[in-house]
């Protein structure tokens, strides 16, 4: 397939549409065609605000965001409207995504009637194949969300999602609200349909055990900004950048769960008034003087690896 598919380039800052977005700057990443790319930082750093550009439901104040080599924002109503079809967001937290006043059959059905995907009169074995791919039986069609398990409204979101067709998926800590074990399982089954389906991922997450299962490519995201970017294998057996260091150590990886950064001391400042220089001086072991006053650009430390560090430039 052709390169580039997606690729978000730019920033956002402040709020937009009444809603409080973390500032991203400068920011470029690109997904190819059936890659899982693994967004990881912690919360606060403007991962789902990056999620929420490369959905299309946020535009960029500055850069493009690109979807098969054409910017959203200059696209057609009707090039737009199939964009949004394809690029499908998995929400945060499938209690609160479900609409509780819907049947499954309508909550998954509706939206690929509406866009024209399947005749009304399709819908219900439509929606009963998307449940089955997720491992849900045809009894859960004429049930409401209340009824069923936080793992099985797992379930019910990512057939949503699946059940538009979308070449490009992008996964808000799509699992980091259900109990480990069912966080496995749900993982397990997402990740085998992304490869069944061919289709290309974003998967944000702050868990770096979840992020190493699943991802190609993992970018590590510091106060808006990518501060490293590598192929997984070569990310966790050599991070470069002391952030990606200080999370790796914080990390314990036997099981996937919900963690703190302890190794990385200090608190995220606001990525609204990010500290100058380094963003991460006043938390970084190997801060010297130039860090306090220069940014560091990404550059290229090994093949297709990436990191902005002044630790690198000597
Ligand atoms: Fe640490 Fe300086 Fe590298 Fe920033 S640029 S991560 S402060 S050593
Ligand atoms: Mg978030």
């Amino acid at each position: 397939p052709a390169s580039p598919w997606a690729r978000i380039t730019g920033q956002l800052r402040g709020r937009a549409a009444s809603q409080v977005v973390h500032a991203v700057s400068d920011v470029t990443l690109q997904i190819d065609a059936g890659e899982v790319v693994g967004l990881v930082g912690e919360s606060g750093c403007g991962k789902s605000t990056l999620g929420r550009l490369a959905a299309g439901l946020l535009a960029p104040s500055g850069g493009r965001v690109l979807w098969q080599g054409e910017d959203l924002a200059a696209m057609s109503d009707e090039a737009q409207r199939a964009a949004r079809r394809a690029l499908q967001l998995i929400f945060q937290d499938p209690f609160a995504a479900l609409n509780p006043r819907m049947r499954v059959q309508q909550i998954i059905g509706e939206a690929p009637v509406v866009h024209g995907r399947i005749a009304r009169g399709e819908q219900r074995a439509y929606v009963a194949s998307w449940l089955a791919r997720v491992g849900l039986g045809a009894d859960a069609l004429a049930r409401y969300p209340h009824q069923f398990s936080g793992g099985q409204r797992a379930r019910i979101g990512i057939a949503r999602a699946l059940a538009m067709e979308p070449q490009l998926l992008i996964c808000d800590e799509s699992v980091a609200a259900l109990d480990v074990s069912v966080q496995a399982q749900v993982l397990t089954q997402l990740m085998q349909l992304q490869r069944e389906l061919g289709l290309a991922c974003l998967f944000i997450s702050h868990d770096l055990a979840v992020i190493r299962h699943v991802s190609d490519r993992v970018a590590v995201m510091y106060l808006g900004r990518i501060v490293e970017q590598a192929p997984a294998a070569q990310l966790f057996a050599a991070p470069n950048h002391p952030y990606t260091q200080g999370l790796l150590a914080a990390a314990p990886t036997l099981q996937p769960g919900r963690r703190t950064f302890v190794a990385i001391q200090g608190e995220l400042p606001s990525p609204l008034a990010p500290p100058a220089g380094c963003a991460f001086h006043p938390r970084c072991p190997h801060a010297m003087p130039r860090c306090r006053q220069q940014r560091p650009v990404l550059r290229a430390i090994a093949p297709d690896h990436w990191s902005a560090c002044h630790l690198n430039d000597a």
